[in-house]
């Protein structure tokens, strides 16, 4: 007899969802990821006990047609490419069609949701994966999903999720920088029934610095705006009286989207050489405005690397543009200040 099983469709869903979904952290990006492909103006995420029993992202996007509900929750089922050309230029953060199938497959997921075209906003609950008690109410324009008990049927991964403060801590990191990288948004933070923060939504990326960062950091910033032959870099970066011991004070986005990239970090870190201390990083929110050709962004499946077709020329590119915002802004190194 031979030895080899074909998985059933449950169980592939939940191997593959391991890909997406490490952790809470990872369902809250994917979702307001999707509220800001919808064209959302104002998003609330509110999470309870580190996000392990309790996420709810709301948005004011453009809603789900009903029609469309079924196919949201499958896997590679995405509105937002068609073919193997619109591979090669992304410009959503979504492609893949996977985050609600990976979610579903794990946790509890309660959908409302309401297009601006009908009167009535659907309301439905799914459990591994299918679809049940669909309902109809009374809603406004937008789409809330709540997802509960994450990874309730895979205790092998539950048994892997850090404490609830930790978990919550890297929740935290990540609507941060989606705030930051979407200055535009109004995004309210909720924990645990606590206002955590709420930023304005009026595209000005420095208020949203003052309401993550505070004052200290707001009052020491460059502000970087320069474009060289293949890329645009725009965003703040701190003075010589910032220094930081860790790199927690350093986001990078590419074309909207959150990275981390050792060649932009090693380009902006260079370009403060012999500016702050020994041991010491800088401060920086940048984003990255590149061709979107010149980028791959299917190199992951969490979509948090990209690759650069000529790491190089940005490398050069970066370097240069934040040495002359430095040297523009007569920075003076802080020995000096302090004198
Ligand atoms: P992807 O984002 O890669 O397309 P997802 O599984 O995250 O895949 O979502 C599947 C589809 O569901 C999306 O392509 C989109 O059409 C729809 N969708 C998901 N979330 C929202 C939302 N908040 N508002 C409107 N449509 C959504
Ligand atoms: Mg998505």
């Amino acid at each position: 007899m031979g030895e080899i099983n074909v998985l059933s469709n449950d169980l592939i869903n939940k191997i593959a969802a391991g890909e997406v979904i490490e952790r809470p952290s990872s369902i809250v990006k994917e979702l307001v990821e999707n509220s800001i492909d919808a064209g959302a103006t104002e998003i609330t995420i509110e999470i309870e006990n580190g996000g392990i029993t309790y996420i709810k992202v709301s948005d004011n996007g453009k809603g789900i047609h009903e029609d469309d509900i079924e196919k949201a929750f499958m896997r590679h089922a995405t509105s937002k490419i068609k073919n193997e050309q619109d591979l090669f230029k992304i410009t959503s953060l979504g492609f893949r069609g996977e985050a609600l199938a990976s979610i579903a497959a794990i946790s509890k997921v309660e959908l409302t949701t309401k297009t601006k075209d009908v009167e009535y906003g659907v309301k439905v609950n799914i459990e591994n994966g299918t679809i049940k008690n669909k309902s109809y109410s009374g809603a406004t324009t937008g789409t809330s999903i709540t997802v509960r008990d994450i990874f309730y049927n895979v205790p092998a991964r539950l048994k892997f999720l850090k404490s609830p403060s930790r978990e919550q801590s890297y929740i935290t990191e990540i609507v941060e920088n989606l705030a930051l990288s979407n200055p535009q948004i109004s995004f309210k933070y909720i924990t645990n029934k606590k206002l955590v923060f709420v930023t304005k939504g009026d595209g000005n990326l420095k208020n949203v610095i003052y309401v993550i960062y505070g004052k200290n950091i707001y009052e020491n910033l460059i502000e970087v705006n320069c474009s060289k032959e293949t890329i645009t870099l725009k965003g703040f970066i701190g003075n010589s009286k910032i220094e930081k011991n860790n790199r927690n004070y350093q986001s990078i986005f590419v074309n909207g989207r959150y990275i981390k990239n050792k060649t932009i970090t090693a380009a902006i870190e260079n370009a403060y050489k012999s500016m702050l201390s020994i041991n010491k990083f800088p401060f920086f929110i940048i984003n990255l405005f590149i061709n979107p050709e010149l980028i791959d962004v299917n190199v992951h499946p969490t979509k948090a690397e990209i690759k650069f077709s000529d790491e190089q020329k940005v490398f050069k590119e970066v370097y240069t543009c934040i040495k002359e915002c430095i040297i523009n802004k007569d920075y003076i190194p802080s020995f000096k200040l302090d004198n």
